[in-house]
C-alpha cells in the first residue's frame, strides 16, 4: 500500500512517526474516514469541513488546506487503485522535543498527517445489510467532548469488545438513560413514518452520513425527529439502524436481546440505504 505522510507518498513499511507524536503519547489527534464508491469519494465536502472544526476546537492547525487534501485523497485513491473502500485522514499536533502536557509552538513543532487506504470491496453490498446487525446496550463512559473526532477510541474500542464478548455486533452507549450513539455511529428507531434520532449537542458526533440521511429521509416524506430516547422505545419500535460513513445505512434487528419487528432489516431502513447509495454516488467528487 502507498500511504501518504507529511508530504510524502511512501510504501507503508516506510512511513514512520517519532515516539514522543502527541497522539501516540496523549492521544492528542483528529481523524476523519471518507468512504470511496466508484473511486470516488462520498461527501468529501462533509468530511473536509468536520475536520477543520475539530481542528478548530483543538487549537491545532491544519498542516495542509483542504483542496490539497482533496488532491492527498485523489491521488492515494488512484495509487492503490481504490474502487470501493476507504480513506482514513489523521492530524496529530506533531512530536515535541520531549514528553510534556502543555501544548506545544505549532511554529516550532508542525502537525503530522498521515492517510492511508483500505481497500473494501463489496463495502456497498454488504451481506451484513441485508442480515441486519444486533446491538446491546453499555454505559457510554466516554468524555464530554465527543463531538470532536479525536483518535481517543479506547472507549469505543472497548465497547466493540463487549458486543464480541455477547455474541452481537456492536454496542449502543446509554447516559442518563437515553441512548447517545453507537460506538462508532449514530443510533436510530423508526415509528410508523417517523425516525427518532438524538438531537446535535457535544454528547454526540455529528455524522457526516447523518446529516444526508436525515435529509434524503425528510425528501422522501418521512417525518424526521431530533431528541433523546431510551434503550426501551427502540426496542419497541418497528425498525431501528445506525449510521456512517463506513456503513452507510445498515439495519439493526436486535436490542439487548429484543428483536425488532420480524426480526430482519426493515423495509425503510433498507430504502433509506438504497436511496442514500444512490445519491451518494451521483454526488461523488
Ligand atoms: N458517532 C461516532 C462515535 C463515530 O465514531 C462515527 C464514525 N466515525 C459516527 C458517529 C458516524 O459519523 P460519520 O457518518 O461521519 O462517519
Amino acid at each position: 500500500r502507498t500511504v501518504y505522510l507529511n508530504g510524502d507518498y511512501l510504501p507503508e513499511h516506510e512511513a514512520k512517526v517519532s515516539i514522543f507524536d502527541r497522539a501516540f503519547l496523549m492521544g492528542d489527534g483528529v481523524y476523519e474516514v471518507t468512504s470511496v464508491l466508484d473511486g470516488k469519494l462520498i461527501d468529501f465536502k462533509g468530511h473536509a469541513t468536520r475536520l477543520q472544526r475539530s481542528l478548530d476546537e483543538l487549537d491545532m492547525r491544519a498542516p495542509v488546506t483542504m483542496d490539497a487534501l482533496l488532491e492527498i485523497h485523489r491521488e492515494l485513491v488512484a495509487r492503490n487503485e481504490i474502487t470501493e473502500g476507504l480513506v482514513y485522514l489523521q492530524i496529530t499536533r506533531g512530536a515535541p522535543d520531549d514528553r510534556d502536557f502543555v501544548f506545544p509552538d505549532p511554529d516550532t513543532t508542525p502537525a503530522t498527517i498521515v492517510l492511508f487506504t483500505q481497500n473494501k470491496p463489496g463495502l456497498a453490498n454488504s451481506p451484513a445489510a441485508k442480515k441486519g446487525i444486533k446491538v446491546i446496550s453499555i454505559a457510554d463512559e466516554r468524555w464530554g467532548r465527543r463531538d470532536i473526532k479525536t483518535v481517543q477510541l479506547l472507549y469505543p474500542s472497548m465497547g466493540k469488545m463487549m458486543a464480541k464478548k455477547a455474541g452481537v455486533d456492536d454496542a449502543w452507549l446509554v447516559e442518563d438513560g437515553f441512548v447517545t450513539e453507537g460506538t462508532s455511529n449514530n443510533a436510530y428507531f423508526i415509528k410508523g413514518n417517523r425516525i427518532v434520532t438524538r438531537a446535535l449537542s457535544n454528547d454526540i458526533l455529528h455524522g457526516i452520513t447523518r446529516a444526508a440521511v436525515l435529509r434524503f429521509a425528510k425528501e422522501a416524506q418521512m417525518e424526521v425527529e431530533e431528541r433523546n430516547f431510551t434503550i426501551e422505545e427502540a426496542q419497541g419500535a418497528d425498525e431501528a439502524f445506525i449510521t456512517s460513513a463506513s456503513t452507510f445505512v445498515m439495519p439493526v434487528v436486535e436490542i439487548d436481546g429484543v428483536a425488532l419487528g420480524a426480526g430482519t432489516p426493515g423495509p425503510r431502513a433498507l430504502r433509506l440505504r438504497e436511496i442514500y447509495l444512490d445519491e451518494s454516488r451521483k454526488a461523488a467528487i
